[in-house]
């Protein structure tokens, strides 16, 4: 994993430093979206002080290596973007009984059609609705 992550800080010209190899193993292993805190918690004793985190996320955002999934009770839930397009991230799906969110990588929508003079930089959907798990437990 590590080796991986300093694939991926090559890939985009950046620098090697503990906090974006240390940040961008734990977004390897993550099966799901993660908050800054959670990064925090599994990197464990070696991780950087909040703002180094925060201020290595934005940067590695800013470079397109890590993407804003979706915000969760306010708080910004980041995952790698190795699973969505240009123009469009994979869609969320948000279960209102369970407020589990999942990723649907396998999901692509039709881009929509903005007025004129507007342009897209990213479309990103969030879907609300029961999940599987929800559903076979009534
Ligand atoms: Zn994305
Ligand atoms: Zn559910
Ligand atoms: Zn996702």
């Amino acid at each position: 994993m590590k080796q991986k992550a300093i694939e991926l800080l090559n890939s985009v010209n950046l620098r090697q430093t503990q906090p974006r190899v240390a940040i961008l193993t734990v977004l390897l292993k993550a099966p799901a979206p993660v908050t800054q805190e959670q990064i925090a918690e599994q990197i464990g004793d070696s991780a950087p002080n909040k703002t180094t985190i925060y201020r290595t996320l934005m940067n590695l955002v800013e470079k397109d290596l890590v993407h804003k999934a979706y915000l969760q009770e306010r708080t910004w839930h980041f995952e790698l973007a190795h699973h969505c397009g240009q123009h469009q991230c994979h869609p969320h799906f948000t279960c209102s009984e369970c407020q589990q969110t999942q990723c649907l990588p396998e999901v692509s929508m039709p881009l929509v059609k903005l007025p004129k003079g507007y342009v897209m930089e990213r479309q990103q959907v969030r879907i609300e609705g029961i999940c599987c798990d929800c559903r076979e437990n009534k």
